[in-house]
Formats: C-alpha cells, structure tokens, sequence
C-alpha cells in the first residue's frame, strides 16, 4: 500500500460526486454555477446531519470516516452489509429488478442499521446515511488500483484484488443503482419533479489486433499445414490457400466483413479499433498507410463504422511511442479526437487516462477486467474521468467496457460454454438496461475462425437479442456520439 492521499479530500472531487449522482438520478445538467441537484430547489450537504442547520428543501449525505477508505481495502471477503430493497426504497415505489445492495461506506456514527437508510426529516430535508459521495468516488476514479499493488504477469490490476470481486458486486453497477435510490427518494422529497429516463444503449467494438491471418506466402504454407497436421481440417487448409492466394479470403478479413454485416443487419455502428505500432512479439505489426490494409479501413469507414485507436503493447510503457503511434493515425484520420482501446487492456490508474487526455482522444473503451466480465468502475454510464492526484475533471470521457468475449470463453478466464457464454452476456445487457447505462462489448474479427468459430452462433444472436433490448431509436452504438454527448461532457 501506498500513501495516496484520498480524492475524497477535495471540494472539486466532492462536487464531481455530486454531479455524477445527479446525472445518474435523472436530474438535467445546468450551464449555470449551481449544481444541477440545486437546480431543482434543495440544497445539497456532504455533512453531518445533526450539525447542518439547513431548514428546508434538502439532500444531506452523512460522511464515512477518512479511515473507512483504506478499512474497505481490508476487510475481510463477503462481509459487507447488504441491504434489501425493503430498506432502501420509499414504501410506495415497487423494487423492479432491485433486491439488495451492498453498503461500501456507512455514514459517520452510523455502525450498522437495521432500517431504513434514507429518511426524510421533520425538517424536509432528505437524509443518507450511507456515504454516496465516498461510494462514487471509490468506483469511478479507480482509487484503490493505486492502492493495491498487486498486479498480473502483464502489469494489469486483477479483478480479483478488486473490492468489488472479493465482496461479490462486480456484476452490479453500484453507482448506478444507489443512485438509482437516490432518485425514487428525491421523488419523494419534489412530488412535482419529473427525472429524466436515461435511454439504454448498446456499444459494440472491435480490436483490429490482426487484419489478416495470411499476410505472406510462408504464413499461408504454415496455415495449410497446421490445418491439415493439427486441426485435421480439410475446409481450413482450403482456407488458407484461398486467402494466400487472394486476401479477401482471408478470414481474420472475412471476420471483420462478418462483424460489419451483422452490425449492419441490426441497425447498429460498430467501433473498429486500428493499430499503427510496429511489429513486435504481441504486435502484428500491420502498415495502415499501405494496401491492403488503408483498403480494408476505407471500407469500414465507408460503410459508416467509426474508426478508434489501440495502441501498441509496447506504447503502454512508453509514452513518445504511443504518442507517435497516435499522430500515425490522426494523419490517416485528419482528425485527433476519437476514441480508443488499450491492447491487451493494458491500464494503469490514473497515467494511462492522463495520458489518453493529453492526446485529445475523446474516450477510452478499456475499463472492464481481462479476467472477469462486469462493472470494473461500478457503472455502466459514460463519465468524465476524474484525476485524483490532480484534483480535477478531466476532458476525456470513460466509457467502461463491460466484456470482452475471449474472457468469456478463454479455458484460462472463464471457460464458459456458448450456451453459458450467451446467457452471462444477456444477464450483464440486462443490468445495464435496468440503469438506462450502455452496454459496452468487445468482439475480435479472429473469433470467426479455427476453434474459436463455435461462438459464431453465439455472437449473431446476441446482436439480435441486444437489439430487442435496446428498442430505441439510437440504438447505434455509437462511441463517438456517446463521448461527445451533451449530457456526459457536462459531468
Ligand atoms: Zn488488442
């Protein structure tokens, strides 16, 4: 452990917190210097409910202790309070698909409570006695990746060192539902108040780690004979000698053809993440300037998918590196601000955002465990990053990835079957539809090919299911809509 001082220590990070609470409660963003829960008439307090001598209209948040940070990095597995919904919301608002939240930070002088956690006072005020502001900051700026120093063998932050792994939340965005809370609260408190239903909306990306699988004669020699000597398939061997032959069939190409169709099919926009580092041991090392390669991004560009940035392995350590591998692309681009992926989800709290913000990208897309799916930020809402060493909001948007689909099946990861692999994905589509968040999902152009092709199935319908879900109008998965969004740039 280190000694971080705690974002929490801050008037700009507890006025980040609220803003995010509020955007999350359907309370409309204000250009003006009061925050937007003020606009709705009440004050707002991150104080001690006994010595806040508001009279009136009024949200006050009840402190943890500074201690309780640190307190929660330690405590033991699976022993939070969990509170059902009978004691979180009002009486007279129905749970949905709410059942039980956990309690991350308890309010100051509050040991554990058998009832309800939000009251309204005698005098108007509406009281927490969980800390929502300590809570939001904890998840969304990632506070305890530069705590805990454990790491991977890739120099990842483990999904089992997280909090939200050890005490069995990973698979709820907690921010989003306490706010959620919140919200059926404020309800109360203005009966006039009608909040804003964020809409639900699905997110599909691709890494363009390889572009094509045969790209020279001896890797298309050494194809057919792994098909034929290993994998005993006559159709791969086939395959492999077509693609060397001609590159439109070849399947890492196909893979992307496919993904583009079934995108199409259903109305959505993908995101095709391109890379511009050389080559190396983890890097193919594909020239983008050259054929076939500006061919194949043209024609995703044509068809009206966005193109995004995933930067070398090698960049994530080296900072002139991914900065010259970032220029590579906005020259193709003739643009600077879009959005982004790290390889391997390589990511390092807060240096690899400062760094993606300096750069002008408008969003990073890495944010979800490589080996777990679920909410690694405790949401599912596109946000404003906060940099806590530096006590500021910055310009670049965080939207968190929720599942790559090869940590799904990877016999390493998850080792789930299509079948359990479908239903995982649907039930964290479905959390994310329950908070009107976007459902963010990565999907590799290689997944079509050799052992992996029995999750073929799997991603069509998925993509057909998703759009069922979503049902709305925007349902393009669009990225850079989504980072440039009026809404989220506001918080
Ligand atoms: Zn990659």
């Amino acid at each position: 452990m280190t000694n971080q001082p705690l974002p929490l220590e801050s008037a700009n990070a507890v006025a980040y917190a609220w803003q995010q609470l509020a955007y999350r409660a359907g309370v409309a963003a204000t250009d003006s210097d009061i925050s937007d829960f003020e606009s709705l008439g009440v004050s707002v307090h991150y104080a001690d409910p006994e010595k806040v001598v508001h009279n009136g209209k009024a949200i006050i948040i009840s402190p943890c202790k500074p201690s309780d940070w640190v307190g929660l990095l330690e405590t033991q597995p699976d022993s939070l309070s969990w509170l059902s919904a009978s004691n979180l919301l009002p009486d007279d608002h129905s749970p949905g698909e709410l059942q039980r939240l956990p309690v991350l930070f308890w309010g100051k002088g509050v040991a554990k409570i058998s009832g309800p956690v939000f009251e309204i006072d005698s005098r108007n005020r509406l009281v927490c006695h969980v800390d929502l502001i300590a809570t939001t900051l904890f998840m969304l700026t990632r506070w305890e990746e530069t705590i805990t120093l454990h790491r991977d063998e890739r120099g990842r932050f483990p999904s089992w060192a997280s909090v939200a792994s050890r005490q069995k939340f990973l698979h709820m965005p907690i921010v989003d539902l306490w706010a959620m809370v919140l919200k059926k609260w404020l309800m109360r408190l203005l009966p006039e108040w009608r909040p804003i239903t964020r809409s639900f909306d699905v997110l599909l990306s691709h890494d363009m780690d390889e572009l094509i699988k045969y790209s020279t004669i001896q890797s298309g020699i050494h194809g057919i004979a792994s098909a034929i000597f290993r994998r005993r398939s006559v159709h791969d061997a086939l395959t492999a000698l077509k693609a060397t032959i001609n590159w439109r069939h070849d399947p890492f190409y196909q893979g992307i053809q496919k993904l583009m169709n079934i995108s199409e099919t259903y109305a959505f926009k993908s995101v095709f993440n391109f890379m511009t580092s050389s080559r190396g041991s983890l890097d193919a090392g594909y020239d983008i300037t050259q054929e076939p390669y500006l061919s194949i991004l043209s024609e995703v560009q044509r068809r009206g998918h966005e193109i995004g940035f995933h930067p070398g392995y090698q960049a994530f350590s080296k900072e002139d590196l991914l900065r010259n591998e970032k220029y590579a692309l906005d020259k193709i681009l003739g643009r600077k601000n879009y959005g982004c992926r790290q390889h391997y989800l390589l990511f390092q709290v807060p240096d690899t955002w400062r760094k993606f913000n300096n750069l002008e990208l408008r969003y990073d897309n890495s944010l979800t465990y490589e080996d777990q799916a679920g909410f690694r930020c405790g949401t599912c809402h596109p946000y404003r990053v906060f940099d806590m060493e530096q006590r500021k909001t910055l310009q670049l948007v965080e939207i968190p990835l929720i599942v790559m689909e090869k940590t799904i099946f990877s016999h390493k990861r998850l080792n789930l079957s299509p079948e359990e692999g479908f239903r995982k994905i649907m039930s964290l589509a479905r959390s994310c539809r329950a908070v009107g968040g976007v459902f963010t999902m990565l999907w590799h152009n290689s997944t079509f090919f050799g052992d992996d092709l029995k999750w073929s199935w799997v991603y069509e319908n998925l993509i057909e299911a998703l759009s069922k879900l979503s049902q709305s109008p925007q349902h393009t998965g669009d990225g850079n809509r989504l980072g440039h969004e009026p809404g989220y740039l506001n918080y």
